[in-house]
């Protein structure tokens, strides 16, 4: 029955694969087995063919770490026929069984080699002289791992390079001590804390907080009175899961950590809040999503603001009062002025960001939210505030993943973002210091391995380990031979049965388990002090007399160190070896609590420093930040000014005036216009075309134009929805040039069955996405039509002039027409304040090599690094004007809409 359930099994969970088309990691290593034995490519015979292509007979192939493989990786090197093979691997360091890796191979082969089995041509050479670590510590893991419990007697006992000058030398008699320093290698025991917390006792700690306690401590120590280096010392632990006790100790003593990589990237505080905004851009209707949001530092809404809110009764019919009903029907009154300012603050800022939904730009839209509720430097007056910013850039990079394999499809980010987050979050946090910097590195032993340190602090050692079965709670016990055994878990009754009722070989199959998990440990121990160059320090809290078996408990016991633990450091001799022994007491605890209590307050109330906000404004030229993606409106912008790029994309300074819907071409003012625009005209002028677009993609096709009052009721719903404001005369202005469109002839593309409006396209260009949006894009058999409305004031020029400003844009545009399959592309600006005389720009595939150039001249700058200021008319409405060295204050004389930094 069970061979049934687990066939039943495998062929549902191969069909699930086959359907989303994907492999998993046993299927590439089974199909690279099948290739290079059979030729097989997903099961299309090549043959000996596909297999001699690549052999590698003429080659010599060196295996690193052999003793991590397994019987299926080792066919595959087989597979390969290599002229010659060099395995080098070392079984006291195989640490992979997790992931199927398989000591016996690496046995089997080592005993082959050297009783002339296999083929007989082979040998092997031992490599025991240790060229990394000292005498001290060498003589440490000598002692220790010859002793039962560890690998006993038989373990070959690793040289330093002073015993003997020849590795092979028979002369490895040990080399007596000097007694010029303490022994560098320590064992320091953290004293359990009371378990209870009652009044007047000390606070209960966890073994872990005791342990890292110890661990900060002594790091502290080296520091400040051995002068080591914080990148000399490196802190290991078996596994990840309390590596955030540990980092906190070690910041509360002002240790600055880097984090090999961490895990728990979607449930920190920022990465949730900006997910749930995301949420609500995606649907306003998600409550959960909004109250997240509403309490978050983003909007800040206090309980009793969110209680009045959630108790309003929601004045639109057919919602079903949800919370964004009840907010938008709030009453006003009723709230704090406090609450009243986040509530408006939110709807504005909503308001702002909804219509950015769909466009292109997933990362910077995060970017925008910070920016629109100041939500960096929020986070930066938080403690590890630097981190935080991090995180959020680790989620815009995600984003922009996201977008370059999918497009700008916000409710899909969001729909990866949540289910990764709920699935299993191992994703690491962001670092905000390399390994290269000075900082103590923090790390699981496996990530280590192949690496060392002058110092090692070997932590974690206190935890009860427990072996056997996979875990405790396994049904089903597999051996790798492929027996079975099923168990049925809690059917043990003290009085009754000895143990879970069992079917098949499970027991057996539990101790081989058990054993092999044991040995593996020991290894793992291994592992770890072989790291250390010249200092050793182990920690684990006090074995317990009850419970199961600690690694510090099997560590003790293999130094011979039973009874009592001495409370002051104490010197302990034990064959060629010597090292000191001590317990940390309960008191030291307190002490660095209170200090952690400090530290905590101080970090609540702390100013950033100024530097953590303000960026270096002025851009290293010579430093190329080479984007991966650029919108059409970016090009525009750089072409525009490559230093006001530099302020606005790279810096995230400024607020993109005259970019605000991302393709509107030339910027502020244009070469035909005569006067400047002032503030208000160019805000109105960008809400006009920003409510055609709108007003132009939610009409459905007719051959008649819009009735009047329905036209000013979606322009209403959507002012409303937008939180913008237009005055009546502009409002009427975006409606007549909206019915102009009527009169243009490309209203029979618009209206086509095959149109899309607001049509996102991506495409590479000179090693970049260029992405962008088309208003509208008509596939017409081979011809695709591209319509793109505009509502610039003619002021006297023909739309045949005003065009010349675009053909940029109908390069890209055309381009990515092209590169989407069409054979030749129609371009169509249509002014609308002359709708009638639309003007075109046509291409065949013919001429697309000369639109790439034209695209590539136009990256170009961009992508070298090269963001010098181009002056000109339009500096005088630059937003960014005032912290650009291009121009001095005098010649900048608008202020009052720019950017306040710092
Ligand atoms: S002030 Fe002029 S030169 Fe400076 S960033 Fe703005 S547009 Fe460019």
């Amino acid at each position: 029955m069970v061979n049934r359930l687990l066939f039943a099994f495998h062929e549902e969970y191969q069909a699930l694969k086959r359907e989303r088309g994907v492999l998993d990691f046993a299927d590439l290593e089974l199909k690279a087995r099948d290739l290079v034995l059979r030729g097989d490519v997903f099961g299309s015979r090549g043959g000996e063919q596909t297999r001699a292509r690549l052999s590698l007979a003429e080659a010599v192939v060196l295996v690193d770490e052999f003793q991590d493989t397994n019987e299926l990786q080792c066919s595959i090197l087989e597979g390969l026929g290599a002229a010659r093979l060099l395995m080098v691997g070392d079984e006291r360091q195989s640490i992979y069984r997790f992931r199927g890796a398989d000591v016996t191979v690496f046995r089997k082969r080592e005993q082959e080699l050297e009783t002339g089995g296999g083929d007989g041509s082979g040998g092997v050479r031992r490599l025991d002289v240790n060229h990394r670590s000292s005498r001290e510590v060498l003589s440490f893991i000598n002692y220790l791992f010859a002793q039962e419990g560890f690998f006993g007697p038989d373990f070959v006992r690793l040289i330093h390079p002073e015993e003997s000058e020849d590795s092979l030398s028979s002369d490895r008699s040990p080399v007596p001590f000097s007694d010029r320093h303490d022994p560098l290698v320590e064992v320091l025991v953290a004293e359990r804390q009371a378990e209870s917390d009652k009044e007047g006792e000390p606070v209960t700690q966890t073994i872990q907080e005791a342990e890292a306690r110890v661990v900060a401590d002594r790091v502290r120590r080296l520091l400040d009175e051995e002068k080591r280096k914080e990148s000399d010392v490196a802190v290991l632990l078996p596994a990840y899961t309390y590596v955030d006790v540990y980092q906190r100790a070690l910041r509360e003593r002002g240790i600055e950590v880097y984090l090999t990589r961490g895990r728990q990237f979607f449930s920190r505080e920022e990465v949730r809040d900006l997910i749930a905004f995301l949420r609500v851009l995606v649907n306003p209707l998600d409550d959960l999503a909004l109250v997240t949001v509403l309490r978050s530092p983003l909007v800040g809404l206090s309980d009793d603001g969110l209680y009045l809110v959630s108790r309003t009764t929601p004045n639109t019919v057919g919602q079903k009062g949800t919370l964004w009903e009840r907010i938008r029907g709030a009453e006003r009154t009723a709230l704090s002025s406090a609450d009243l300012a986040c509530l408006e603050r939110f709807l504005t800022g909503f308001a702002r960001l909804r219509p950015r939904v769909g466009r292109p730009g997933l990362g910077r839209l995060i970017d925008e939210i910070m920016s629109t509720f100041d939500y960096d430097f929020r986070l930066l007056r938080l403690p590890d505030g630097k981190r935080r910013l991090a995180n959020v850039r680790k989620l815009m990079r995600m984003a922009n993943e996201y977008e370059g394999l999918s497009g700008p499809d916000l409710a899909g980010l969001v729909e990866v973002l949540r289910s990764r987050g709920d699935a299993d979050d191992r994703e690491g946090e962001a670092p905000i210091l390399g390994e290269a910097d000075n900082v103590v590195q923090l790390s699981t032993i496996h990530q280590a391995k192949g690496l060392e340190f002058p110092v090692v602090i070997l932590a974690g050692l206190g935890s009860d380990v427990s072996h056997g079965g996979g875990g405790p709670k396994s049904t089903v016990v597999i051996g790798d031979d492929g027996r079975v055994g099923v168990f049925l878990r809690g059917s043990r009754h003290h009085n009754y049965e000895e143990s879970d009722l069992c079917w098949g070989p499970g027991a057996d199959i539990e101790e081989e388990i058990r054993a092999k998990e044991e040995a593996e440990d020991v290894r793992l121990l291994y592992v770890a002090m072989t790291r250390a160059k010249e200092h050793l320090v182990l920690v684990g809290a006090e074995p317990r007399d009850t419970g199961g078996p600690s690694r510090m408990k099997r560590i003790l016991r293999g130094l011979g160190i039973d009874g009592e633990l001495p409370q002051e450091e104490t010197l302990v001799e034990r064959g060629e070896t010597r090292f000191l022994v001590r317990l940390v007491g309960q008191a030291e605890g307190e002490k660095g609590r209170r200090e952690r209590q400090r530290t905590e307050e101080n970090l609540g109330s702390a100013e950033p420093p100024a530097s953590t906000i303000l960026p270096a404004l002025l851009p290293e030229v010579s430093h190329v930040m080479r984007p991966r993606q650029v919108s059409f409106s970016s090009i525009s912008l750089y072409q525009l000014c490559p230093r006001r790029f530099f302020f606005e994309r790279v810096l995230g300074l400024g607020e993109e005036a005259g970019f605000a819907r991302g393709d509107e071409g030339p910027g502020l003012s244009a070469p035909w216009e005569t006067t400047l625009p002032d503030e208000g005209e160019r805000r109105a002028g960008l809400e006009v075309g920003l409510l055609v677009h709108a007003l132009l993609e939610r009409l459905e096709s007719r051959e008649l134009p819009p009735a009047a009052e329905k036209l000013r009721q979606l322009a209403e719903d959507w002012l409303l929805e937008t939180g913008l404001g237009l005055e009546e005369p502009e409002l009427d202005r975006a409606l007549q040039l909206t019915l102009a469109f009527w009169d243009s002839p490309l209203l029979s593309v618009w209206a086509s069955p095959r149109a899309i409006k607001e049509a996102p396209f991506l495409f590479e260009q000179a090693g970049v996405a260029v992405s962008g949006v088309m208003d509208v894009f008509c596939p017409e058999n081979d011809l695709a039509r591209i319509v793109d409305y505009k509502t610039n004031r003619l002021g006297g020029r023909s739309p045949v002039e005003l065009a010349q400003a675009y053909t940029l844009q109908a390069a890209v545009y055309s381009l990515a027409a092209l590169r989407g399959g069409a054979s030749a592309v129609q371009m169509d600006f249509v002014f609308l304040e002359q709708a009638r005389d639309p003007v075109s720009f046509v291409y065949s595939c013919a001429q697309e090599a000369d639109l790439e150039a034209v695209v590539e001249r136009a990256l170009a700058g961009l992508l070298q690094g090269d963001y010098r200021p181009r002056q000109g008319e339009d500096c005088r409405l630059c937003p960014v004007g005032e912290l650009c060295d291009g121009l001095t204050a005098t010649e900048h004389p608008v202020a009052d809409w720019r950017v306040a930094v710092g």
